[in-house]
């Protein structure tokens, strides 16, 4: 899919590629992660007391980082965000970036996949049945078991997957109970096919 969008990127200006749900638009079936079926449009399908004991998760990014993040139409699993980062001039700029914990918590698992296309891949379990997973990571700086405090460095933003080959991005999941649900990041439900820009507020001081 990121290799679909680099080449509309190039053709049509980053601009353009942005203001669009490009990804969306061509989105292939099965991406980077395992397959979830019958998935349909946006419900968190969470209780409101499930919802009231989600964590106050923020982006996994440095502090007024302003990254494009998209739920897109096809993502595997449903409910997804793949981020991207880009420079002054439009072009995406992820390889390397510091990946930082969602919330705080203890990571349940730091390892790589390949029995899926998570690559290196991150899981912090938060409580109460929440956990976030942060993939592709070209590095991973914590272990199972290490504790992690909200805006700790977990990871940085790579593109490896022992299945799939992608411009670097960040595949990021809320999980409640064990499945990926709609995330909610800063106070934005990242509705299904949500395609925008935010801002982090992670570890601001
Ligand atoms: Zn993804």
């Amino acid at each position: 899919m990121q290799r679909h969008f680099r080449r509309l990127t190039a053709a049509i200006g980053v601009a353009a590629a942005v203001a669009v749900a490009a990804p969306a638009a061509v989105a292939a079936a099965g991406d980077d992660g395992p397959a979830v079926a019958g998935k349909g449009p946006a419900k968190s399908g969470l209780t409101a007391a499930q919802e009231l004991a989600r964590p106050a998760f923020k982006m996994p990014f440095r502090c007024n980082q302003t990254w494009v993040g998209s739920n897109w139409s096809g993502h595997s699993p449903a409910h997804s965000i793949d981020w991207n980062h880009y420079d002054a001039d439009g072009n995406m700029d992820d390889l390397g970036r510091v990946v930082l914990a969602s919330a705080p918590g203890t990571v349940s698992a730091s390892y790589y996949s390949t029995g899926d296309g998570y690559g290196n891949t991150v899981v912090i379990d938060h409580g109460d049945g929440w956990q976030t997973r942060y993939a592709h990571l070209k590095t991973r700086a914590v272990s199972r078991g290490d504790r992690v405090g909200q805006g700790q460095k977990v990871g940085q933003v790579g593109a490896t997957s022992a299945t799939g080959d992608f411009t670097p991005h960040l595949h990021y999941e809320q999980i409640h109970g064990g499945s990926v649900v709609v995330s909610v990041v800063q106070g934005v439900t990242w509705g299904d096919f949500l395609k925008r820009e935010q801002v982090s507020r992670n570890n601001c001081g």
